[in-house]
Formats: C-alpha cells, sequence, structure tokens
C-alpha cells in the first residue's frame, strides 16, 4: 500500500522503479558514464599517482563531469542526505568488479576518514557507506579505525595543488592503537580528483614492509 502511495523513484529519472530495480532504473543504471578503468592497465587513476607513491591497482566507477545525472547523484549522497544513493552505486560497481576478480587478494577495505567535525556537521561519513557497501558485496571486512584524520582542513578547492598536498599530508595519520593491520588493503574514496589525499593515505604505510595498497573512488574527475 505505501509503495502504491509513495513508489520508489529511479534517482535519475524518476519513473517508478519495478521489482528487483533498487535506486536507479534499468536503463539509467545502464547508461551510468563508467570509466571501465578496471579493464585498463595504466588508467588515469594510477597514472596520477604513478611516481608520487606505490600501489597495487586503482579504479574509478564514473566520470565526474559537471552537469551529469551521475554528478547529481553524488551530490544528493554527499550533501543532501541520500546516503542510500551512495550505498547503492557503490554496490552496484563492487558487483561489476567482482566479475572481473577484481577484489581478489584484497584483505580489508579502508575508507578514507572525514574529520569527527565535518561529519558531526553532516550526520554521516559518506566514505564509510562506500566501504560498507563494498564489503558487503565482496563479504571482506571494513577497518574504520586504521586511519585517522588529526585536524580539520577547509574546503581544498580554493588552493593550489602544492597547498592541498601539504594540507592534506598533515591531517592523516595511522591509529596509534591499529594492531595487525593487514598486508593489502583497499582505499575507498568518494570522487578522485588530484589523487593529493589518497597520496597522503597510501604514504602513511611507506614504512610498513610488503605493504599493499590498491584504490577504489565512485567518482572520476578530469
Ligand atoms: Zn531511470
Amino acid at each position: 500500500m505505501i509503495n502504491l502511495l509513495f513508489p520508489n523513484l529511479c534517482h535519475i529519472c524518476h519513473r517508478p522503479l519495478v521489482k528487483g530495480e533498487k535506486i536507479l532504473c534499468t536503463r539509467c543504471k545502464r547508461d551510468l558514464p563508467r570509466t571501465d578503468f578496471h579493464l585498463k592497465e595504466n588508467n588515469p587513476v594510477e597514472m596520477r599517482l604513478f611516481g608520487k607513491c606505490d600501489f597495487i591497482k586503482c579504479t574509478s566507477f564514473c566520470y565526474y563531469r559537471k552537469g551529469d545525472s551521475f554528478t547529481k547523484l553524488i551530490h544528493q549522497f554527499k550533501y543532501n542526505g541520500f546516503t542510500e544513493v551512495g550505498y547503492g552505486l557503490a554496490g552496484i560497481f563492487a558487483r561489476e568488479l567482482m566479475a572481473h576478480n577484481w577484489q581478489n587478494g584484497i584483505e580489508a577495505i579502508v575508507p578514507v576518514p572525514l574529520h569527527p567535525f565535518k561529519r558531526f556537521m553532516r550526520g554521516y561519513d559518506q566514505t564509510k557507506i562506500l566501504a560498507n557497501a563494498i564489503g558487503k558485496s565482496w563479504n571482506i571486512p571494513v577497518s574504520n579505525d586504521i586511519i585517522r584524520k588529526t585536524k580539520y582542513n577547509t574546503t581544498q578547492t580554493k588552493k593550489s595543488l602544492i597547498d592541498r598536498y601539504e594540507n592534506s599530508k598533515e591531517c592523516y595519520i595511522i591509529n596509534p592503537k591499529a594492531k595487525n593491520i593487514p598486508k593489502h588493503i583497499l582505499l575507498v574514496d568518494d570522487v578522485f580528483t588530484s589523487g593529493s589525499t589518497i597520496e597522503s593515505c597510501i604514504h602513511l604505510f611507506d614504512h610498513i614492509p610488503q605493504m599493499k595498497i590498491s584504490v577504489l573512488t565512485i567518482g572520476f574527475a578530469e
């Protein structure tokens, strides 16, 4: 009855969803601007990190382009409280990657942390939601407590690339209480832009021998 009065609608085209569809209708899901980076060696995410830090493999789900439907979905998720949108998109991506065994070897999923103040202001932690969706799809544990953010940095968009790097470099630490850090972790973030945040997080593990780090983001800003 509730479904008749308030049917679940596709978050892109707003048509009612049918049985088996979640968040998006079949057509909108099919038409997402996928990057298919997991099928490409030396893909653009990896190219942005080459020479800066060591990693095993990196991928992003979709292109994050101004005005695109996908970008609007990410905004709904990040700023308007639609946590189920992020969870749903991450789940779709995780299942598509699983068809290529992309997750093989990954021992834990680690969301890039938000500062507690930012999380408090927003009411939820979007990278944790993405990590949880991926962990559930792959049946791989999520480790929320390995990386900590130590100080609040204001919005990074108005700063130069160097400022951003310097700023975020100081912001992350490995939790001193973290024990038995898994040897291959997957860092999860929402949108990959310059890569400076991911780079800072990867460098945290430089001192650990044989540490392997892979990277996944939902959006990729060209
Ligand atoms: Zn649709």
